[in-house]
Protein backbone atom coordinates (compact mmCIF):
# COMPACT_ATOMS: atom_id res chain seq x y z
CA UNK A 1 0.00 0.00 0.00
CA UNK A 2 2.20 2.47 -1.40
CA UNK A 3 0.15 5.16 -2.41
CA UNK A 4 -1.97 5.89 0.58
CA UNK A 5 -4.44 8.74 0.17
CA UNK A 6 -2.82 11.81 1.72
CA UNK A 7 -5.54 12.92 3.50
CA UNK A 8 -5.96 12.47 6.93
CA UNK A 9 -8.96 12.77 9.96
CA UNK A 10 -8.10 15.30 12.89
CA UNK A 11 -9.58 16.37 15.70
CA UNK A 12 -10.08 19.71 15.07
CA UNK A 13 -11.76 22.92 18.28
CA UNK A 14 -10.17 25.52 15.40
CA UNK A 15 -12.94 27.43 14.84
CA UNK A 16 -15.31 25.12 16.50
CA UNK A 17 -14.86 21.53 17.91
CA UNK A 18 -15.20 19.05 14.56
CA UNK A 19 -13.55 15.86 12.82
CA UNK A 20 -12.01 17.55 9.70
CA UNK A 21 -10.51 15.76 6.63
CA UNK A 22 -6.79 17.16 6.16
CA UNK A 23 -3.78 17.66 3.73
CA UNK A 24 -0.89 16.06 4.83
CA UNK A 25 2.67 16.39 3.74
CA UNK A 26 4.08 14.98 0.66
CA UNK A 27 6.02 11.85 2.09
CA UNK A 28 9.15 12.20 -0.10
CA UNK A 29 9.68 15.68 0.33
CA UNK A 30 12.87 17.11 -0.08
CA UNK A 31 12.16 20.19 1.87
CA UNK A 32 10.40 18.85 5.22
CA UNK A 33 11.60 15.05 4.89
CA UNK A 34 7.79 14.43 5.31
CA UNK A 35 7.36 16.02 8.39
CA UNK A 36 5.31 18.78 7.05
CA UNK A 37 7.77 21.67 8.15
CA UNK A 38 10.66 22.94 8.80
CA UNK A 39 11.15 23.67 12.58
CA UNK A 40 12.92 27.26 13.47
CA UNK A 41 14.45 27.25 17.28
CA UNK A 42 14.55 30.95 18.42
CA UNK A 43 15.44 32.43 21.90
CA UNK A 44 17.24 35.56 23.18
CA UNK A 45 20.00 36.11 21.02
CA UNK A 46 22.25 37.64 23.73
CA UNK A 47 21.77 35.31 26.56
CA UNK A 48 21.35 32.40 24.00
CA UNK A 49 18.54 31.02 26.23
CA UNK A 50 15.83 28.99 24.19
CA UNK A 51 12.60 30.31 24.28
CA UNK A 52 10.50 28.66 21.93
CA UNK A 53 10.45 27.32 18.19
CA UNK A 54 8.82 28.44 14.92
CA UNK A 55 7.13 26.02 12.84
CA UNK A 56 7.27 27.13 9.25
CA UNK A 57 4.66 24.69 7.19
CA UNK A 58 6.35 23.33 4.39
CA UNK A 59 4.84 24.17 0.79
CA UNK A 60 4.64 20.46 -0.10
CA UNK A 61 1.18 20.70 1.35
CA UNK A 62 -1.79 22.81 2.78
CA UNK A 63 -2.35 23.01 6.42
CA UNK A 64 -5.29 25.32 6.10
CA UNK A 65 -6.54 22.95 3.21
CA UNK A 66 -9.37 21.05 5.24
CA UNK A 67 -13.05 19.74 5.32
CA UNK A 68 -15.19 19.59 7.87
CA UNK A 69 -16.92 16.04 8.38
CA UNK A 70 -18.77 16.79 11.11
CA UNK A 71 -18.85 18.83 14.22
CA UNK A 72 -18.61 17.45 17.18
CA UNK A 73 -21.20 17.49 20.12
CA UNK A 74 -22.30 20.24 21.63
CA UNK A 75 -21.52 23.11 19.36
CA UNK A 76 -23.44 22.63 15.99
CA UNK A 77 -21.79 24.35 12.72
CA UNK A 78 -23.92 26.70 11.24
CA UNK A 79 -23.61 25.47 7.08
CA UNK A 80 -24.12 21.75 8.61
CA UNK A 81 -27.26 20.50 9.87
CA UNK A 82 -26.96 17.95 12.09
CA UNK A 83 -27.67 14.55 10.41
CA UNK A 84 -28.98 12.94 13.23
CA UNK A 85 -31.15 15.45 14.49
CA UNK A 86 -34.53 15.70 12.70
CA UNK A 87 -35.20 19.33 11.91
CA UNK A 88 -31.57 21.46 11.70
CA UNK A 89 -30.24 24.00 14.17
CA UNK A 90 -28.71 26.44 11.22
CA UNK A 91 -30.76 29.65 12.24
CA UNK A 92 -28.86 29.36 15.63
CA UNK A 93 -26.52 31.59 15.91
CA UNK A 94 -23.05 30.07 16.05
CA UNK A 95 -21.93 30.49 19.73
ZN1 LIG B 1 7.50 19.30 2.41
Amino acid sequence: MRHLPRLRIQRTDVPRRALVLTDTPRPDCRECDGIGGIEHDYGDYESGEYEGTDWEPCTCWNEHRRWALLPLPRRLRRSIRDPWAAHGYSDEPPF
